[in-house]
């Protein structure tokens, strides 16, 4: 018998918020989920399995290290030297330090706290239709109204959204407008969270350029769109051609290990003596620094970053031409594994409703896929960045079908 805990009921309660009857998973296997009774689906929405679910190299090196050695962040060893070389090298000058953490949302939060203590000030710019996290300060500047509907609303005086750049043609100007004293300025450099949504050429530059030139550090959450997953691009800022004072990065590092991290100048890092002495118990423990090395060896020797740039252009090819026959979708966004799949009504509203339908339906015929952006009218595409064409045509073939059915 299944604990109490895992009863069919408590399970519902904690996953409604995405399936009406959540399917229950039991493993997992590169970009395949299987459930208790052993049907396989394909995992489209996975961006913490970059590398895959269950990849045999990893599992033998976390073993290997948990057998060895696993402790807080007091001690030297040889894997958080390696790790943070690792991240510091992948990164731009002149960011060479790393703060090692265990989510995205703390290390946000951590990113917010750099900024505000190496300015001394405390306005944080971010951008509307934004998710950043849960901690009080990463929620602080998380705008999604699909998260929290009041959320523009209710933001602390210290947060100043900017409008959304694909909302409003003028959405730069105001923004360059709002840029007075701030701390500093956050932002998906490509924008996840909306749907994949690239921002307009040339709006990095010009707010980063304003915002420093008052004064103010501007930080990249590349949290969901880095390392990799854009195919063409390791982080999603060079996608704009900017490189920022302060990086944060979780997900994919860590392959559904807990594990994040902020990458910034030595300068900026060691302001937060200012306020005391960085230590995180879990942050860059032997095993999470093992899992991030793994991981970044996967990345690099199975090519996994050109396969997303592969396997992405196929996939867009096969969404565009769905689009051509099925007026349901207004939009394909997104660059290489981070693609969203945008459905309107005949009068261009947001078909939030079709769009979650769609998705039970997807589910039942064995595709994971699920609704973003602030209308969840937004199919967000983001699997494992093993994903083969084959099973980029499987989800077509799924899809065509569902929209065949009447949508
Ligand atoms: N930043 C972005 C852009 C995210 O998408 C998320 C999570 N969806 C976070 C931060 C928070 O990361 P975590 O869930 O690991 O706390």
């Amino acid at each position: 018998p299944e604990p109490a805990a895992f009863s069919r009921d408590a399970l519902a309660d904690v996953q409604e918020h995405y399936y009406a009857d959540p399917p229950r998973i039991e493993r997992g296997w590169r970009q395949h989920l299987v459930d208790v009774n052993g049907r396989a689906y394909l995992d489209m929405v996975n961006n913490v399995a970059a590398i895959g679910h269950a990849h045999p190299r990893l599992t033998e090196a976390v073993s290997r290290q948990l057998a060895l050695l696993n402790t807080n962040s007091r001690f030297n060893y040889r894997a958080i030297a390696e790790f943070s070389r690792r991240l510091a090298d992948l990164a731009p000058d002149p960011l060479d330090t790393v703060f090692l953490v265990n989510s995205g949302s703390e290390a946000v939060d951590l990113a917010l706290r750099l900024v505000q203590v190496a300015t001394g000030r405390e306005e944080m710019l971010c951008v509307a239709e934004a998710y950043h996290g849960w901690t009080m300060a990463s929620d602080a500047v998380s705008t999604s109204t699909a998260d929290n509907p009041n959320a523009m609303a209710t933001r602390p005086a210290w947060v100043r959204p900017v409008p959304a750049p694909h909302r409003d043609p003028d959405a730069l100007a105001k923004a360059l407008a709002m840029v007075g004293e701030p701390a500093g300025f956050i932002a998906e450099a490509f924008y996840g969270n909306a749907g994949g949504i690239p921002l307009p050429d040339g709006y990095l530059a010009a707010l980063y350029a304003e915002v420093r030139a008052k004064g103010g550090l501007c930080v990249a959450d590349e949290v969901q769109v880095g390392y990799g997953r854009l195919g063409r691009h390791f982080w999603g800022f060079e996608q704009q051609g900017v490189v920022p004072d302060v990086i944060t990065i979780a997900k994919a590092m860590g392959n559904g290990h807990p594990l994040g991290a902020v990458i910034t100048t030595r300068e900026i890092a060691e302001t937060y003596r200012r306020v005391g002495y960085f230590f995180s118990s879990a942050g860059g423990s032997p095993v999470s620094c093992v899992t991030g090395m793994t991981v970044l060896d996967v990345i690099e020797e199975e090519g996994l970053q050109a396969n997303a740039a592969r396997v992405g252009d196929r996939l867009r090819d096969l969404m565009e031409a769905l689009a051509a026959e099925h007026p349901i979708i207004g939009a394909v966004h997104g660059l290489g594994l981070y693609m969203g799949v945008e459905l309107n009504r005949p009068d261009g509203s947001p078909a939030t409703e079709e769009t979650s339908a769609i998705c039970e339906r997807m589910l039942e015929l064995g595709v994971v896929v699920q609704p973003t952006g602030d209308h969840l009218n937004i199919l967000k595409i983001k699997p494992p960045m093993v994903l083969t064409e084959d099973s980029a045509a499987f989800f077509a073939a799924a899809l065509a079908r569902t929209l065949a059915e009447g949508w």
